[in-house]
């Protein structure tokens, strides 16, 4: 038996009938923006010929092959593209360890991926956030401190309302990490 693994949906709904049209893509595909709705549905609504839509993405969460597909490749964007913010999620912190102790990356992705381990710090010493864990912003201030190579050379990356919160409470003081 044969399944399609186009299993992801994007819906795309006219703003003037609210015709739906739908499109089935890959996880990789979902994953990495790597589909053209318009070429795929057309640019006019099919119901209404209009062209103003409201659209709907599944998003896949990452596993260790798209993490390090992504990392690899510096023509891959994830979606949405706030990519830092979507990475900085306990779920992926072991794979994100895993592709920058093993794997030679693009300096930029390698930035990215140390940039998402401090906003991890950030969140979760963020007072607002109720969810906060401080197990999680330990282990991963010790990361970040056994990776105090990398974070130096992140540096020009990472903005300064997040050094100003996560630094402080890493092995070094920020005059030394530029
Ligand atoms: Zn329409």
């Amino acid at each position: 038996m044969t399944q399609s693994n186009k299993t992801y949906k994007i819906e795309r709904t006219c703003t003037v009938c609210h015709h739906v049209e739908k499109l089935f893509v890959t996880k990789r595909e979902a994953a990495f923006e790597l589909f053209d709705i318009d070429k795929t549905l057309g640019q006019k609504c099919s119901n209404c010929s209009s062209t103003t839509f409201t659209t709907a993405y599944e998003r896949p969460n990452l596993d260790l092959d798209l993490l390090k597909e992504w990392a690899i490749n510096s023509d891959l964007y994830l979606m949405p593209q706030d990519e830092e913010l979507l990475l900085a999620d306990e779920q992926y912190l072991d794979m994100i360890l895993q592709v920058l102790d093993n794997i030679t990356i693009p300096d930029h992705k390698r930035d990215l991926l140390m940039d998402a381990l401090c906003v991890i710090v950030y969140d979760n010493t963020n007072e607002d956030n109720s969810q906060r864990d401080d197990q999680l912003k330990k282990r991963v201030i010790g990361e970040l401190n056994k990776r105090q190579d990398k974070l130096r050379l992140a540096d020009d990356w990472i903005m300064d309302y997040i050094k100003d919160v996560v630094y402080p409470q890493l092995d070094f003081d920020r005059q030394n990490a530029v």
